[in-house]
């Protein structure tokens, strides 16, 4: 497998998201509030997907008091929610919003870290309904609501533990390997459409996340998740229209 970084020096515009529709999942908290915070202030219209009502409401708050786009929100249960569910976000997209121009599946959960053994088979379920069940679910459901007109960018996330298995990591590890299968299988059969499916690797970063994994780590010896943005700008935007089925790592 290659691993990509964005090009040198890359800079995005102020404006580079202007007149695009975001769907963010996990936007209220770490890396996914980051993203949405981002996108929001390079002109992207985003929808805040979540689990935490009150969370998606503080990134919403932050947004129309910054005078940026008029976000929507939309709290929504990874773990729980049927397909029908997907269904009606999407009716919900299409009816308030129109379409769609940019998906980012960055919402996840850890689950437990211990060996494959001694793993619980519910932990193991959650894992893989949070981290990928839902992805396909989503992607599956909101595929019809993206624009072919203009170039739309599906934005899947992955890890280390995706691309070489380690002991310990489990459910989570396997759940980033079938996110990079996913992102392939689709992004090929996008392949002759204005699509595109990639994978961001956001590499160790500084969130709760990350804190559950190594307790024991100084938070503040890790970049921040603003200081991965322009990865996922870039793969959001415009100047990666050319880009499809890589993955990305952001650091
Ligand atoms: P956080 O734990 O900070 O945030 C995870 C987000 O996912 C939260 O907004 C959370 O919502 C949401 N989420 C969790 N469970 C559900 C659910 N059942 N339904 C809807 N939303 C849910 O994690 P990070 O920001 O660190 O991670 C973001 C992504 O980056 C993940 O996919 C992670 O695997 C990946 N990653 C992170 C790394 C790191 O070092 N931080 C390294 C490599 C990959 P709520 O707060 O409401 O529970």
């Amino acid at each position: 497998m290659s691993i990509h970084t964005i090009p040198n020096n890359y800079q995005p515009s102020q404006n580079l998201l202007h007149g695009k529709n975001i769907l963010i999942t996990g936007a209220g908290d770490g890396i996914g509030r980051c993203a949405a915070l981002s996108f929001a202030a390079h002109g992207a219209s985003v929808i805040l997907l979540g689990k935490t009502e009150e969370k998606l409401a503080s990134v919403y708050d932050q947004i129309e008091s910054n005078g940026w786009p008029q976000p929507a929100l939309i709290p929504l249960d990874l773990n729980t929610s049927d397909y029908n569910q997907y269904l009606t976000v999407k009716k919900a997209v299409e009816e308030h919003i129109g379409c769609l121009h940019g998906l980012l599946h960055n919402a996840g959960i850890l689950g437990q870290r211990t060996t494959i053994a001694d793993s619980k088979p519910e932990d193991w379920l959650k894992v893989m309904q949070v981290n990928i069940n839902s992805v396909f679910l989503l992607t599956k459901a909101l595929l019809p609501a993206l624009s072919h007109d203009e170039k739309s960018s599906i934005v899947m996330t992955s890890s280390g533990v995706g691309r070489k298995g380690r002991a310990y990591w489990g459910a989570y590890s396997v759940s980033k390997f079938a996110t990079e299968g996913l992102m392939q299988v689709l992004a090929d059969e996008m392949s002759l459409t204005n699509i595109r499916v990639n994978c961001i690797n956001p590499g160790a970063t500084r969130t709760r996340m990350r804190a559950q994994a190594y307790p024991a780590e100084n938070p503040l010896d890790l970049p921040t998740p603003e200081q991965l943005m322009t990865t996922y700008l870039y793969l959001m935007g415009g100047d990666s229209h050319a880009e499809n089925g890589k993955t990305f790592d952001a650091q």
